[in-house]
């Protein structure tokens, strides 16, 4: 029991740290640095029990798929960095849905991935 909940409050933290959305890989490869036995399947694990709780929600990526993020948030857009292949959650939304799409159409949700260089990327550059 022990054992479990610390692995759950290494994911937590490491969502905490970084603030934005993260892959299985990249939680596992720094959920390691905190607990040693933690493996796919763990993380799997408790990825599905911080989505029941609703701490965190799934996102589908078009580049990198499946993403966990914190809730709470509200509506916002995502921003992926082709150099280090990090993805930001942006503030706000600036698109307007009834003007987005055609007469006829009724919009009832959108989602917006926009791609480039991030600002830690661009300053080494
Ligand atoms: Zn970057
Ligand atoms: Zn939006």
């Amino acid at each position: 029991m022990e054992r479990k909940t610390s692995q759950r409050v290494a994911i937590e933290n490491i969502f905490q740290r970084e603030n934005r959305p993260l892959g299985v890989e990249e939680i596992l490869k720094e959920g390691r640095e905190i607990v040693e036995s933690l493996n796919q399947a763990t993380v799997y694990r408790n990825l599905k029990l911080l989505v029941e709780k609703g701490t965190l929600k799934p996102i589908s990526h078009p580049v990198l798929g499946i993403l966990y993020e914190r809730t709470g948030r509200g509506h916002h857009h995502h921003f992926h960095c082709r150099i280090c292949d990090r993805v930001f959650e942006l503030p706000g939304c600036m698109l307007s849905e009834t003007s987005a799409a055609p007469e006829g159409f009724v919009t009832e949700k959108h989602e917006v991935f926009l791609f480039g260089i991030c600002p830690a990327c661009g300053q080494q550059q």
